[in-house]
Protein backbone atom coordinates (compact mmCIF):
# COMPACT_ATOMS: atom_id res chain seq x y z
CA UNK A 1 0.00 0.00 0.00
CA UNK A 2 1.46 3.60 -0.96
CA UNK A 3 0.49 4.94 2.12
CA UNK A 4 2.54 2.86 4.15
CA UNK A 5 5.27 5.83 4.32
CA UNK A 6 8.57 4.36 4.91
CA UNK A 7 12.07 6.16 5.95
CA UNK A 8 12.37 9.61 7.48
CA UNK A 9 9.43 13.01 7.51
CA UNK A 10 11.62 15.45 5.07
CA UNK A 11 13.32 18.40 7.00
CA UNK A 12 13.50 15.85 10.06
CA UNK A 13 15.42 13.32 11.80
CA UNK A 14 12.40 11.43 12.73
CA UNK A 15 10.89 8.41 11.12
CA UNK A 16 7.52 8.10 9.99
CA UNK A 17 7.02 4.92 11.66
CA UNK A 18 7.66 6.87 14.58
CA UNK A 19 5.26 9.36 14.17
CA UNK A 20 2.56 6.74 13.58
CA UNK A 21 3.40 4.72 16.38
CA UNK A 22 2.99 8.13 18.62
CA UNK A 23 0.23 9.10 17.15
CA UNK A 24 -2.06 6.96 17.16
CA UNK A 25 -1.56 4.75 20.80
CA UNK A 26 -0.49 7.99 22.61
CA UNK A 27 -1.68 11.35 21.19
CA UNK A 28 -5.09 10.77 19.30
CA UNK A 29 -7.11 8.82 21.58
CA UNK A 30 -6.01 11.66 24.64
CA UNK A 31 -6.74 14.64 21.92
CA UNK A 32 -10.15 12.74 20.42
CA UNK A 33 -11.71 12.68 24.48
CA UNK A 34 -10.41 15.92 24.73
CA UNK A 35 -11.92 18.22 21.77
CA UNK A 36 -14.98 16.87 22.85
CA UNK A 37 -15.10 19.04 25.53
CA UNK A 38 -17.35 21.73 25.93
CA UNK A 39 -13.70 24.44 26.00
CA UNK A 40 -12.41 23.16 22.75
CA UNK A 41 -15.63 22.67 21.08
CA UNK A 42 -16.61 25.89 20.36
CA UNK A 43 -14.75 28.48 17.79
CA UNK A 44 -15.42 31.85 17.15
CA UNK A 45 -15.82 32.92 13.46
CA UNK A 46 -17.13 35.42 10.94
CA UNK A 47 -18.27 33.46 7.77
CA UNK A 48 -19.69 36.62 6.39
CA UNK A 49 -16.40 38.83 5.86
CA UNK A 50 -16.08 39.29 2.23
CA UNK A 51 -12.94 37.75 -0.20
CA UNK A 52 -10.59 40.72 0.07
CA UNK A 53 -9.07 39.35 -3.46
CA UNK A 54 -12.11 39.06 -6.14
CA UNK A 55 -16.05 39.31 -6.09
CA UNK A 56 -18.37 36.30 -4.59
CA UNK A 57 -17.57 33.22 -7.18
CA UNK A 58 -20.86 31.64 -5.53
CA UNK A 59 -19.06 28.63 -4.67
CA UNK A 60 -20.57 25.54 -3.37
CA UNK A 61 -24.52 25.51 -3.60
CA UNK A 62 -24.78 22.09 -1.97
CA UNK A 63 -27.08 21.42 0.99
CA UNK A 64 -23.44 20.46 2.39
CA UNK A 65 -22.42 24.07 2.71
CA UNK A 66 -25.29 25.56 4.07
CA UNK A 67 -25.31 27.29 7.50
CA UNK A 68 -27.96 26.47 10.14
CA UNK A 69 -27.81 28.85 13.60
CA UNK A 70 -28.32 27.94 17.01
CA UNK A 71 -29.57 29.72 20.13
CA UNK A 72 -27.55 31.99 22.34
CA UNK A 73 -27.82 29.97 25.21
CA UNK A 74 -26.01 26.69 23.72
CA UNK A 75 -22.88 28.12 24.53
CA UNK A 76 -21.67 27.99 27.72
CA UNK A 77 -22.18 31.70 29.23
CA UNK A 78 -18.75 31.77 30.81
CA UNK A 79 -17.35 30.93 27.27
CA UNK A 80 -18.83 33.94 26.41
CA UNK A 81 -18.29 36.40 28.93
CA UNK A 82 -14.56 35.08 29.45
CA UNK A 83 -14.06 35.95 25.49
CA UNK A 84 -15.72 39.22 26.41
CA UNK A 85 -13.39 40.03 29.32
CA UNK A 86 -10.08 37.79 28.84
CA UNK A 87 -10.50 36.55 32.14
CA UNK A 88 -10.71 32.76 30.59
CA UNK A 89 -7.39 32.78 30.97
CA UNK A 90 -7.06 33.52 34.40
CA UNK A 91 -9.79 32.08 35.83
CA UNK A 92 -13.86 32.59 36.13
CA UNK A 93 -15.56 35.78 36.15
CA UNK A 94 -16.80 36.79 39.58
CA UNK A 95 -20.60 36.53 39.15
CA UNK A 96 -22.11 33.35 40.83
CA UNK A 97 -25.60 34.26 38.81
CA UNK A 98 -24.55 32.95 35.76
CA UNK A 99 -23.55 28.76 36.30
CA UNK A 100 -27.57 28.30 36.51
CA UNK A 101 -27.79 30.43 32.95
CA UNK A 102 -25.74 27.25 31.56
CA UNK A 103 -28.12 24.55 31.70
CA UNK A 104 -28.34 23.72 27.62
CA UNK A 105 -24.67 24.49 27.21
CA UNK A 106 -23.34 22.01 24.85
CA UNK A 107 -26.69 20.92 23.26
CA UNK A 108 -26.49 22.82 19.97
CA UNK A 109 -29.89 21.92 17.97
CA UNK A 110 -29.22 18.05 18.22
CA UNK A 111 -29.63 15.74 15.53
CA UNK A 112 -28.34 18.01 12.38
CA UNK A 113 -24.68 15.91 12.66
CA UNK A 114 -26.47 12.70 10.76
CA UNK A 115 -27.81 15.41 7.77
CA UNK A 116 -25.01 16.61 5.23
CA UNK A 117 -24.31 19.50 5.96
CA UNK A 118 -26.23 22.03 8.58
CA UNK A 119 -23.67 24.11 10.48
CA UNK A 120 -24.49 24.92 13.49
CA UNK A 121 -23.67 28.42 14.67
CA UNK A 122 -24.59 30.86 17.36
CA UNK A 123 -24.79 34.30 16.28
CA UNK A 124 -23.23 36.83 19.35
CA UNK A 125 -25.00 39.69 19.67
CA UNK A 126 -22.35 40.87 21.99
CA UNK A 127 -19.97 43.84 21.71
CA UNK A 128 -17.91 44.47 23.73
CA UNK A 129 -15.76 47.61 24.54
CA UNK A 130 -13.23 45.10 26.92
CA UNK A 131 -12.29 43.48 23.47
CA UNK A 132 -10.96 46.78 21.89
CA UNK A 133 -8.55 46.13 25.06
CA UNK A 134 -8.19 42.77 24.37
CA UNK A 135 -7.18 43.10 21.17
CA UNK A 136 -4.61 45.72 22.40
CA UNK A 137 -2.89 42.36 24.02
CA UNK A 138 -2.79 40.76 20.93
CA UNK A 139 0.71 41.93 19.41
CA UNK A 140 -0.62 42.17 16.19
CA UNK A 141 2.90 42.51 14.71
CA UNK A 142 4.03 38.81 15.92
CA UNK A 143 0.58 37.54 14.37
CA UNK A 144 0.89 35.49 11.58
CA UNK A 145 -2.64 35.29 11.07
CA UNK A 146 -5.39 37.98 10.13
CA UNK A 147 -7.86 36.89 12.58
CA UNK A 148 -11.66 37.81 12.46
CA UNK A 149 -12.57 40.73 14.82
CA UNK A 150 -14.83 39.39 17.32
CA UNK A 151 -16.69 42.69 17.91
CA UNK A 152 -18.11 42.12 14.63
CA UNK A 153 -21.82 40.98 14.42
CA UNK A 154 -21.26 38.81 12.24
CA UNK A 155 -19.13 36.75 13.94
CA UNK A 156 -20.72 33.21 14.97
CA UNK A 157 -20.15 30.07 17.61
CA UNK A 158 -19.91 26.85 15.93
CA UNK A 159 -20.28 24.06 17.72
CA UNK A 160 -17.29 21.64 15.75
CA UNK A 161 -18.35 18.05 16.98
CA UNK A 162 -21.79 18.83 15.19
CA UNK A 163 -20.00 20.33 12.23
CA UNK A 164 -17.32 17.46 11.90
CA UNK A 165 -14.80 18.33 9.13
CA UNK A 166 -15.74 15.47 5.84
CA UNK A 167 -17.18 15.32 2.20
CA UNK A 168 -19.17 18.41 1.31
CA UNK A 169 -18.46 18.32 -2.33
CA UNK A 170 -17.14 21.34 -2.40
CA UNK A 171 -15.13 21.44 -5.76
CA UNK A 172 -14.50 22.98 -9.45
CA UNK A 173 -13.18 26.31 -9.68
CA UNK A 174 -13.93 27.99 -6.93
CA UNK A 175 -12.26 25.46 -4.94
CA UNK A 176 -8.98 25.00 -7.23
CA UNK A 177 -9.12 28.74 -7.31
CA UNK A 178 -8.49 28.89 -3.56
CA UNK A 179 -5.59 26.33 -3.83
CA UNK A 180 -4.13 27.82 -7.02
CA UNK A 181 -4.03 31.08 -5.25
CA UNK A 182 -2.18 29.59 -2.04
CA UNK A 183 0.29 27.58 -4.29
CA UNK A 184 0.99 30.32 -7.15
CA UNK A 185 0.71 33.66 -4.97
CA UNK A 186 1.68 32.66 -1.77
CA UNK A 187 3.65 29.68 -1.37
CA UNK A 188 7.49 31.09 -2.22
CA UNK A 189 8.13 29.97 -5.81
CA UNK A 190 11.18 27.98 -6.98
CA UNK A 191 12.80 29.19 -10.09
CA UNK A 192 11.65 26.04 -12.42
CA UNK A 193 8.36 24.89 -12.04
CA UNK A 194 5.78 22.99 -14.05
CA UNK A 195 2.40 21.20 -13.53
CA UNK A 196 -0.42 22.76 -11.64
CA UNK A 197 0.92 24.13 -9.07
CA UNK A 198 4.20 23.74 -7.49
CA UNK A 199 5.63 20.38 -8.64
CA UNK A 200 7.82 18.85 -5.18
CA UNK A 201 11.29 18.01 -7.38
CA UNK A 202 11.73 21.66 -7.68
CA UNK A 203 10.93 22.21 -4.29
CA UNK A 204 14.75 21.42 -2.92
CA UNK A 205 16.10 24.67 -4.75
CA UNK A 206 14.11 26.71 -2.49
CA UNK A 207 16.08 27.95 1.07
CA UNK A 208 14.91 25.69 4.22
CA UNK A 209 12.31 27.98 5.36
CA UNK A 210 10.41 28.51 2.12
CA UNK A 211 10.65 24.95 1.69
CA UNK A 212 9.18 24.39 4.89
CA UNK A 213 6.50 27.03 4.03
CA UNK A 214 5.33 24.64 0.99
CA UNK A 215 5.64 21.77 3.40
CA UNK A 216 3.16 23.07 5.87
CA UNK A 217 0.81 24.17 3.24
CA UNK A 218 0.70 21.08 1.79
CA UNK A 219 0.68 19.24 4.53
CA UNK A 220 -2.40 21.12 5.94
CA UNK A 221 -3.97 20.34 1.91
CA UNK A 222 -3.10 16.68 2.36
CA UNK A 223 -5.24 16.41 5.79
CA UNK A 224 -8.19 18.37 4.53
CA UNK A 225 -7.92 15.70 1.07
CA UNK A 226 -7.68 12.95 3.89
CA UNK A 227 -10.83 14.06 5.82
CA UNK A 228 -13.21 14.33 2.80
CA UNK A 229 -11.80 10.50 1.64
CA UNK A 230 -11.92 9.16 5.59
CA UNK A 231 -15.79 10.76 5.88
CA UNK A 232 -17.41 10.25 2.59
CA UNK A 233 -20.85 9.95 2.28
CA UNK A 234 -21.89 6.67 0.40
CA UNK A 235 -25.29 7.08 -0.88
CA UNK A 236 -25.60 4.36 -3.01
CA UNK A 237 -28.39 5.98 -5.00
CA UNK A 238 -31.20 4.43 -2.43
CA UNK A 239 -32.57 7.35 -0.17
CA UNK A 240 -32.16 6.31 3.45
CA UNK A 241 -28.89 4.22 2.96
CA UNK A 242 -26.50 6.84 3.15
CA UNK A 243 -23.49 6.03 5.39
CA UNK A 244 -20.38 8.11 6.32
CA UNK A 245 -17.13 5.80 5.50
CA UNK A 246 -13.96 5.26 4.04
CA UNK A 247 -13.59 6.18 0.36
CA UNK A 248 -10.78 4.09 -0.85
CA UNK A 249 -11.32 4.96 -4.27
CA UNK A 250 -11.50 8.81 -3.83
CA UNK A 251 -8.25 8.07 -1.31
CA UNK A 252 -6.41 6.59 -4.73
CA UNK A 253 -7.58 9.06 -7.01
CA UNK A 254 -6.11 11.70 -4.69
CA UNK A 255 -2.83 10.22 -3.07
CA UNK A 256 -1.83 6.81 -5.53
CA UNK A 257 1.70 8.02 -6.84
CA UNK A 258 0.33 6.87 -10.90
CA UNK A 259 -2.36 9.40 -10.43
CA UNK A 260 -0.57 12.15 -9.30
CA UNK A 261 2.78 11.92 -11.38
CA UNK A 262 4.55 10.52 -8.12
CA UNK A 263 3.23 13.57 -5.95
CA UNK A 264 0.82 12.19 -3.60
CA UNK A 265 3.16 10.07 -1.27
CA UNK A 266 5.02 13.59 -1.10
CA UNK A 267 2.28 15.10 0.01
CA UNK A 268 1.56 12.46 2.53
CA UNK A 269 5.12 12.83 3.52
CA UNK A 270 4.47 16.64 4.19
CA UNK A 271 1.49 16.45 6.20
CA UNK A 272 4.01 14.44 8.61
CA UNK A 273 5.87 17.40 8.39
CA UNK A 274 3.13 19.37 9.44
CA UNK A 275 2.27 17.29 12.17
CA UNK A 276 5.72 17.70 13.86
CA UNK A 277 5.78 21.30 13.47
CA UNK A 278 2.70 21.77 15.40
CA UNK A 279 3.73 19.05 17.80
CA UNK A 280 7.13 21.26 18.57
CA UNK A 281 5.06 24.20 18.97
CA UNK A 282 2.66 22.40 21.23
CA UNK A 283 5.62 21.34 23.31
CA UNK A 284 7.41 25.09 23.46
CA UNK A 285 4.47 26.84 24.82
CA UNK A 286 3.71 23.96 27.02
CA UNK A 287 4.96 25.75 30.35
CA UNK A 288 1.78 28.41 29.57
CA UNK A 289 -0.76 26.33 28.21
CA UNK A 290 -0.48 23.76 31.51
CA UNK A 291 -1.52 27.26 33.44
CA UNK A 292 -4.75 27.85 31.47
CA UNK A 293 -7.30 26.90 33.50
CA UNK A 294 -9.69 26.17 30.60
CA UNK A 295 -12.38 28.00 32.37
CA UNK A 296 -16.25 27.12 31.10
CA UNK A 297 -18.01 27.63 34.51
CA UNK A 298 -18.25 23.62 34.84
CA UNK A 299 -16.23 22.79 37.46
CA UNK A 300 -16.14 18.95 37.40
CA UNK A 301 -15.71 19.42 33.56
CA UNK A 302 -13.06 22.06 34.05
CA UNK A 303 -11.02 19.42 36.31
CA UNK A 304 -11.44 17.25 34.28
CA UNK A 305 -9.99 18.91 31.47
CA UNK A 306 -7.15 20.17 32.97
CA UNK A 307 -6.01 16.33 34.77
CA UNK A 308 -6.66 15.68 30.18
CA UNK A 309 -4.08 18.77 29.17
CA UNK A 310 -1.61 17.87 31.31
CA UNK A 311 -2.04 14.10 30.28
CA UNK A 312 -1.45 15.20 26.91
CA UNK A 313 1.33 17.78 27.34
CA UNK A 314 3.25 15.32 29.79
CA UNK A 315 3.01 12.95 26.53
CA UNK A 316 4.37 15.67 24.20
CA UNK A 317 7.05 16.80 26.07
CA UNK A 318 8.23 12.98 26.39
CA UNK A 319 8.76 13.03 22.31
CA UNK A 320 11.99 14.46 21.32
CA UNK A 321 11.82 17.00 19.13
CA UNK A 322 12.15 16.74 15.48
CA UNK A 323 11.06 19.91 14.16
CA UNK A 324 14.20 22.30 15.11
CA UNK A 325 12.62 26.12 14.79
CA UNK A 326 16.32 27.70 15.71
CA UNK A 327 17.67 26.14 12.36
CA UNK A 328 15.32 28.88 10.79
CA UNK A 329 15.61 32.38 9.87
CA UNK A 330 19.39 32.62 11.55
CA UNK A 331 21.82 34.95 11.90
CA UNK A 332 19.44 38.25 12.83
CA UNK A 333 20.85 39.44 9.67
CA UNK A 334 18.94 41.81 7.75
CA UNK A 335 18.39 39.75 5.02
CA UNK A 336 16.77 36.80 7.77
CA UNK A 337 14.79 39.54 9.62
CA UNK A 338 13.28 40.01 5.14
CA UNK A 339 12.75 36.54 5.21
CA UNK A 340 10.79 35.90 8.03
CA UNK A 341 8.64 39.14 7.83
CA UNK A 342 7.85 37.61 4.10
CA UNK A 343 6.85 34.34 5.44
CA UNK A 344 4.39 36.42 7.85
CA UNK A 345 3.29 38.21 5.14
CA UNK A 346 2.65 35.70 3.03
CA UNK A 347 1.33 32.94 5.94
CA UNK A 348 -1.39 36.38 6.68
CA UNK A 349 -2.50 36.32 3.23
CA UNK A 350 -3.45 32.59 3.32
CA UNK A 351 -5.47 33.04 5.97
CA UNK A 352 -7.22 35.85 4.59
CA UNK A 353 -7.83 33.54 1.36
CA UNK A 354 -10.01 31.41 3.60
CA UNK A 355 -12.70 34.46 3.42
CA UNK A 356 -13.04 33.28 -0.36
CA UNK A 357 -14.02 29.81 0.31
CA UNK A 358 -17.11 29.05 -0.88
CA UNK A 359 -18.05 26.37 1.19
CA UNK A 360 -19.17 27.26 4.66
CA UNK A 361 -18.68 24.48 6.25
CA UNK A 362 -14.84 24.21 4.59
CA UNK A 363 -14.56 27.83 5.78
CA UNK A 364 -14.98 27.21 9.06
CA UNK A 365 -12.46 24.14 9.24
CA UNK A 366 -10.09 26.30 6.23
CA UNK A 367 -10.30 29.02 9.00
CA UNK A 368 -9.72 27.06 12.05
CA UNK A 369 -6.44 25.21 10.62
CA UNK A 370 -5.19 27.96 8.97
CA UNK A 371 -5.26 30.19 12.67
CA UNK A 372 -4.17 26.84 14.52
CA UNK A 373 -1.19 27.02 12.31
CA UNK A 374 -0.80 30.64 12.56
CA UNK A 375 -1.30 30.16 16.05
CA UNK A 376 1.86 27.40 16.43
CA UNK A 377 3.87 29.70 14.21
CA UNK A 378 3.66 32.94 15.99
CA UNK A 379 4.88 30.15 19.11
CA UNK A 380 7.83 28.93 17.22
CA UNK A 381 8.89 32.03 15.37
CA UNK A 382 7.58 35.33 17.36
CA UNK A 383 10.47 35.34 20.07
CA UNK A 384 7.43 35.39 23.11
CA UNK A 385 8.00 31.67 23.61
CA UNK A 386 12.06 31.03 23.44
CA UNK A 387 12.43 31.68 27.19
CA UNK A 388 14.31 28.44 28.44
CA UNK A 389 13.10 28.48 31.63
CA UNK A 390 9.60 27.37 32.22
CA UNK A 391 8.82 29.10 35.18
CA UNK A 392 9.00 32.46 33.58
CA UNK A 393 5.32 31.83 32.53
CA UNK A 394 4.06 31.84 36.06
CA UNK A 395 1.17 33.65 35.90
CA UNK A 396 1.99 36.89 37.26
CA UNK A 397 4.40 37.59 33.88
CA UNK A 398 1.40 35.59 31.85
CA UNK A 399 -0.73 38.04 33.00
CA UNK A 400 1.98 40.96 32.39
CA UNK A 401 2.80 39.58 29.13
CA UNK A 402 1.65 41.30 25.85
CA UNK A 403 1.80 37.67 24.32
CA UNK A 404 -0.79 35.78 25.77
CA UNK A 405 -2.99 33.19 23.68
CA UNK A 406 -6.33 34.31 22.71
CA UNK A 407 -9.49 31.34 23.67
CA UNK A 408 -9.97 31.11 20.39
CA UNK A 409 -6.18 30.59 19.73
CA UNK A 410 -5.71 28.10 21.90
CA UNK A 411 -8.75 26.17 20.89
CA UNK A 412 -7.74 26.67 16.68
CA UNK A 413 -3.91 25.13 17.61
CA UNK A 414 -5.68 22.23 19.58
CA UNK A 415 -8.32 21.60 16.96
CA UNK A 416 -5.69 21.86 13.97
CA UNK A 417 -3.30 19.57 15.55
CA UNK A 418 -6.11 17.49 16.22
CA UNK A 419 -7.13 17.86 13.05
CA UNK A 420 -3.36 16.20 11.59
CA UNK A 421 -3.54 14.26 14.55
CA UNK A 422 -6.79 12.46 12.63
CA UNK A 423 -5.29 12.20 9.36
CA UNK A 424 -2.45 10.49 10.77
CA UNK A 425 -4.39 7.86 12.23
CA UNK A 426 -6.48 7.79 9.19
CA UNK A 427 -4.03 6.60 6.85
CA UNK A 428 -3.19 3.84 8.80
CA UNK A 429 -7.56 2.46 8.78
CA UNK A 430 -6.79 3.34 4.76
CA UNK A 431 -3.66 0.89 4.99
CA UNK A 432 -5.20 -1.80 7.00
CA UNK A 433 -8.12 -1.58 4.95
CA UNK A 434 -6.22 -2.22 1.63
CA UNK A 435 -3.85 -5.18 3.68
CA UNK A 436 -7.09 -7.00 4.79
P1 LIG B 1 -7.63 19.78 -5.12
O1 LIG B 1 -7.57 19.17 -3.78
O2 LIG B 1 -8.57 20.94 -5.32
O3 LIG B 1 -6.16 20.19 -5.51
C1 LIG B 1 -5.86 20.97 -6.68
C2 LIG B 1 -4.49 20.57 -7.21
O4 LIG B 1 -3.52 20.80 -6.19
C3 LIG B 1 -4.37 19.10 -7.54
O5 LIG B 1 -4.77 18.85 -8.86
C4 LIG B 1 -2.90 18.84 -7.32
O6 LIG B 1 -2.15 19.19 -8.46
C5 LIG B 1 -2.51 19.78 -6.21
N1 LIG B 1 -2.51 19.13 -4.90
C6 LIG B 1 -3.44 18.31 -4.36
N2 LIG B 1 -3.11 17.96 -3.12
C7 LIG B 1 -1.94 18.58 -2.85
C8 LIG B 1 -1.11 18.61 -1.71
N3 LIG B 1 -1.41 17.97 -0.58
N4 LIG B 1 0.04 19.32 -1.78
C9 LIG B 1 0.37 20.01 -2.89
N5 LIG B 1 -0.40 20.03 -4.00
C10 LIG B 1 -1.56 19.32 -3.98
N6 LIG B 1 -13.90 19.46 0.45
C11 LIG B 1 -14.67 18.67 1.25
O7 LIG B 1 -15.34 17.76 0.75
N7 LIG B 1 -14.71 18.87 2.60
C12 LIG B 1 -14.00 19.86 3.22
O8 LIG B 1 -14.08 20.02 4.43
C13 LIG B 1 -13.20 20.71 2.40
N8 LIG B 1 -12.49 21.73 2.94
C14 LIG B 1 -11.79 22.56 2.14
C15 LIG B 1 -11.12 23.65 2.70
C16 LIG B 1 -10.43 24.53 1.89
C17 LIG B 1 -9.71 25.70 2.52
C18 LIG B 1 -10.40 24.34 0.47
C19 LIG B 1 -9.68 25.32 -0.41
C20 LIG B 1 -11.06 23.26 -0.09
C21 LIG B 1 -11.75 22.36 0.72
N9 LIG B 1 -12.41 21.27 0.18
C22 LIG B 1 -13.18 20.46 0.99
C23 LIG B 1 -12.26 20.95 -1.26
C24 LIG B 1 -11.09 19.95 -1.50
O9 LIG B 1 -9.91 20.35 -0.83
C25 LIG B 1 -10.76 19.87 -3.00
O10 LIG B 1 -10.43 21.15 -3.49
C26 LIG B 1 -11.89 19.30 -3.84
O11 LIG B 1 -12.26 18.05 -3.35
C27 LIG B 1 -11.48 19.18 -5.32
O12 LIG B 1 -10.36 18.30 -5.41
P2 LIG B 1 -9.43 18.20 -6.68
O13 LIG B 1 -9.28 16.76 -7.02
O14 LIG B 1 -9.92 19.10 -7.76
O15 LIG B 1 -7.99 18.68 -6.19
Amino acid sequence: CFCELKGNVDECECSVDLVDKFNNYRVYPRLKSLLSKNYFRFFKVNLRKPCPFWPDDGGCASSACTVESCTEANVPREIFLNIKNKSNLFGPVNNPKLSSESQDAGKCSEGSDEELGYLNTTLTKEISADLALWKLHDDSQHSFCDVDDDNNNDSVFVDLLLNPERYTGYKGSSAQRIWKTIYEENCFKPKRGYGPYIDSTNVGDLCLEKRAFYRAISGLHASINIHLCAQYLHSHGVPGLQRWGLNHEEFQARFDPERTHGEGPKWLRNLYFLYLLELRAIAKAAPYLEQLPFYTGNETEDAEVNIAVHDLLNQIKSFQPHFNESSMFTGGSKQARKLKEEFRHHFRNITRIMDCVGCDKCKVWGKLQTQGLGTALKILFSGSFDKANPTAFDLKSMKRSRFQLTRNEVVALFNAFGRLSNSVYSLELFQQATLN
